[in-house]
């Protein structure tokens, strides 16, 4: 089995998170065995802004049609462990409404034995700690020389907070920004109020936080300022797996690519996060952002710019 054992050149932007295969029931739909993951969608949304460094496993089932997927973003599968048993499997169902997924199944299949080891010959500027366990975000934490990273964000899912809430509460001190979604955000707090979720989330370490609200858009907190952005309104969603994830992988990747935290650059990148996953959410998996270009990307946020200001 492959395993990272040489030292490689580390790209600004580093994902640890699920690369995975997926069946995913929508009101439009079913598709099995789709390209997923929360790393899979971070990265290939952050590289239409930066170069990103992947660090996940697969299985031996894992195809390498998938692996090309993200080959042909020049994303570094230098840590992209194969490892003997099955990849990482989400099965999940979306209601009429599209803004919940409900997951009916999770096969952690290859992910239980999962010890990523960091080779790179030097500490990124900026880290993702994609939607994994949180024993695994924080082995990353540790090797990766956190005081040496410009810029640590984390994702996580109610899976988590309701299994491995110490292990998340540990990585919460160390990291500098929250993305996480409304549900999830009461989940781990404890407070229906979104403010106040935010407030008590800052409290436990990070200073700046992101709260998706799927088709209502993200609201963006840091210790003296709030904004609020709606998300691109579309005519037609048809499966919203990866809007989070390519959400994140736009702002990290916009982040590390204009190396600006202010508050304004923050806003843009937030901007940036909602017309991605907007793309993303056009087609089943990855699809639509394969379609994607820099151009579109341009094109529907000064669209966006102009419905919002008034
Ligand atoms: P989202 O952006 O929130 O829609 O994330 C969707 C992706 O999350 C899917 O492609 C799944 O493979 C992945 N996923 C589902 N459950 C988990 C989990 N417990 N840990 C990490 N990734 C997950």
């Amino acid at each position: 089995m492959s395993s990272v054992d040489q030292k490689t050149k580390v790209s600004p932007l580093v994902v640890v998170g699920t690369v995975a295969i997926d069946d995913v029931q929508t009101p439009f739909g079913s598709r099995e065995s789709v390209f997923g993951g929360s790393a899979s969608y971070f990265s290939y949304a952050a590289s239409f802004f930066t170069q990103v460094s992947l660090v996940a496993v697969v299985g031996e089932d894992f195809p390498n049609a998938f692996r090309d997927v993200l080959a042909e973003q020049n994303i570094d599968l230098s840590h992209l462990e194969v490892a003997s048993g099955k990849t990482f499997h989400w099965k999940g169902k979306y209601e009429d409404d599209l803004n919940t997924a409900h997951t009916l199944d999770t096969q952690l299949n290859v992910l239980l034995e999962f010890n990523p080891k960091l080779k790179f010959q030097s500490s990124p500027e900026f880290l993702f700690l994609a939607n994994i366990d949180p024993t695994l975000q924080l082995k990353v934490l540790d090797q990766v020389g956190r005081s040496k990273v410009k810029f640590v964000a984390c994702d996580t899912m109610n899976f988590w907070i309701s299994n491995k809430k110490t292990e998340l509460l540990e990585v919460l001190k160390k990291i500098d920004c929250l993305v996480i979604n409304d549900g999830e955000a009461r989940q781990l707090t404890g407070q229906s109020n979104l403010i106040r979720a935010a407030k008590d989330i800052q409290n436990a370490g990070p200073s700046v936080v992101i709260i998706k609200k799927g088709e209502h858009g993200a609201l963006l907190f840091d210790r003296a300022n709030f904004f609020a952005l709606p998300a691109y309104p579309l005519e037609s969603v048809f499966d919203p797996t990866g809007a989070g994830d390519s959400f994140a992988g736009a702002v990290v990747g916009y982040l590390a690519k204009s190396k600006d935290l202010g508050f304004n650059n923050l806003k843009s990148a937030v901007a940036y996060g909602a017309v991605t996953a907007s793309f993303t959410v056009e087609d089943f998996g990855l699809e639509r952002l394969r379609r994607l270009d820099q151009g579109q990307i341009e094109e529907r946020l000064k669209l966006f710019k102009k419905i919002c200001s008034f």
